[in-house]
């Protein structure tokens, strides 16, 4: 960055004379307390000051029709802090102003008094060290400014880059304003960050150079989990909906390396409260080395994003249990309500047909009686583990009440429901649940009612009233079902018939 000023170094001296004698005389003097070089011309001269640090140079005016004050002039090009004294056999006027010009320590006369010249060279020697001394200083002066120019400009950067992620209204908005805001600074070609924090695990990725595939995600992060250069483990993220392990860099070790041949990359660990929340890693064209500036950016990141990313994911934690049933985990009552509704819209408007389960545990009451109430809690959470296993990724199964659980089916007609409706009170009568030390069985009693948009006549989704009578009926004549099934000795399945306006038997029970 700077020359570190060094005192032995500045403490060279080059004499030059054109005679012999007056130059040993001068070298044998001085030599007995300096360093010393000496020359008897010009360029053999120029030479040594070109080649070593010389602190002061002594030279005679007149060097066999050279001149000292050339000398001293190229001299101060090569260093413009070196320090002259001038010898003289005759003083005249124009060499003592180019001496004036030049600022040199002394213009000494021969003959030279030996004393005079050690008090010469002294102060000489005085003035080289402060005057390096000065620049060092300044130099480093300099240097501190230009570093705490770039502090302020990452400050105001940090600053305005706060204020505009935290306008996001969850974590994805959170995270495509953090990449979003990213790209923008740095001249990353793709920007991956990977989340997992409050059991929500996820990748993101932002490409500067337009879509990027998930592909080239497994790619270059295959080439990152490869490296296993930290002990920290980023666990268990989903991408394509496997399972990868991936292993980050921890902040001391971060590296550049190519992943597959055309990027680098540098990684940062997120952290907070001391944990791992997730890593932003960067990857550049290999032909582009990232910017001191870019990078200190980048590593002010984590403690910036850290708390946004954190605060998104509390109140997307919260959402959800506000819609979540605490025991089991599945939807609530009102969550179902809510899905059911827009579900019956969605169905009058694309004419679809959709249906409805009331699943409820036969002689509950007498199973928690037997085996208390902590068992009867086991065998719904078991009851909503076997449901889910069955269900489709966009039914919804919701904990309706204390014992019954209802599953809404999009796009299912009666026969399909049915046939998810058997399948399901098929698992439940295989499944045992262990409670003290004991095999408790159970079974299920299940009503279906469908919504027929199939065959529906006219787009009823915007008339807010027959939505609502929809609904009604659809729970209403799902319930007559399940009174059905009960009375019909439990553990089967009865579907409502809307052209007989009565329940009907699945099949005949398989017991
Ligand atoms: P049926 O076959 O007619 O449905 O009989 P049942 O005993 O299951 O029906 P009932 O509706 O009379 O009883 C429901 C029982 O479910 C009452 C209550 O003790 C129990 N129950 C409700 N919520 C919970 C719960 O959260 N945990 C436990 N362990 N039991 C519950
Ligand atoms: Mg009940
Ligand atoms: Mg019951």
């Amino acid at each position: 960055m700077f020359n570190i000023y060094n005192d032995n170094e500045s403490l060279q001296i080059l004499v030059v004379d054109d005679e012999r004698s007056v130059l040993d005389m001068l070298a044998n003097a001085l030599g007995r307390l300096y360093s010393i070089r000496s020359a008897t011309n010009v360029s053999d001269a120029v030479k040594i000051l070109e080649s070593q640090s010389v602190g002061v140079l002594i030279t005679d005016l007149s060097l066999a029709g050279e001149s000292g004050t050339s000398l001293a002039k190229i001299a101060r090009k090569i260093d413009p802090n070196i320090e002259i004294i001038f010898i003289t056999g005759h003083a005249d006027v124009e060499s003592s102003r180019i001496a004036l010009d030049l600022g040199v320590v002394a213009y000494m006369t021969k003959p030279i008094d030996i004393m005079d010249l050690f008090s010469t060279v002294e102060k000489a020697l005085h003035a080289r060290r402060f005057s390096v001394k000065a620049r060092y200083f300044s130099e480093m002066i300099l240097h501190g400014v230009k570093e705490l120019d770039n502090h302020i400009r990452q400050i105001v950067w940090g600053y305005h880059f706060v204020q505009r992620i935290n306008q996001a209204i969850d974590v994805r908005d959170t995270v495509r304003l953090i990449l979003t805001e990213l790209s923008k600074v740095m001249n990353a070609k793709v920007i991956i960050m990977g989340i997992n924090c409050l059991d929500y695990t996820d990748i993101y990725a932002f490409s500067s150079k337009g879509v990027i595939n998930q592909d080239t995600v497994i790619n270059l992060l295959g080439g990152f989990w490869k490296m296993e250069m930290s002990k920290a483990k980023f666990s268990l993220a989903k991408v394509r909906n496997k399972d990868y392990e991936i292993t980050i860099f921890e902040n001391e070790n971060e590296e550049k390396f190519s992943p597959y041949g055309n990027s680098c990359s540098i990684t940062n660990s997120i952290p907070i409260f001391g944990e791992e929340i997730g890593f932003i890693s960067v990857y550049h064209d290999i032909n582009t080395e990232m910017e001191e500036e870019e990078e200190g950016l980048f590593n002010i990141l984590p403690p910036l994003i850290a708390p946004a990313i954190y605060r998104g994911h509390l109140e997307r934690k919260s959402r959800h249990l506000a819609n979540m049933d605490g025991l089991t985990g599945v939807a609530n009552r009102r969550t179902f309500h809510e899905f059911l509704e827009k579900e019956i819209m969605r169905a009058a408007r694309t004419k679809t047909d959709m249906s409805y389960l009331m699943i409820d545990i036969d002689f509950f009451r007498k199973l928690n009686d037997n085996y208390g109430h902590i068992a009867g809690d086991d065998v719904l959470k078991k009851i909503t583990e076997v449901i889910s296993s069955i269900i489709r990724n966009y039914d919804l199964l919701a904990r309706f009440g204390g014992e019954e659980f209802t599953v809404i089916l999009p796009d299912s007609d009666i026969d399909g429901a049915v046939k998810i409706a058997e399948r399901i009170r098929e698992t439940i009568e295989k499944t045992t649940v262990v409670a003290v030390d004991k095999n408790i069985n159970f079974t299920v009693s299940i009503g279906v009612s469908t919504f027929k948009g199939k065959s529906g006549e006219e787009d009823i989704s915007r008339d807010k009233k027959l939505i609502a009578a929809t609904t009604e009926k659809l729970l209403r004549t799902a319930d007559v079902a399940m009174s059905a099934a009960k009375q019909n000795n439990r553990n089967c399945i009865f579907y409502f018939d809307d052209e007989t306006n009565a329940p009907v038997l699945f099949k005949e029970k398989t017991k």
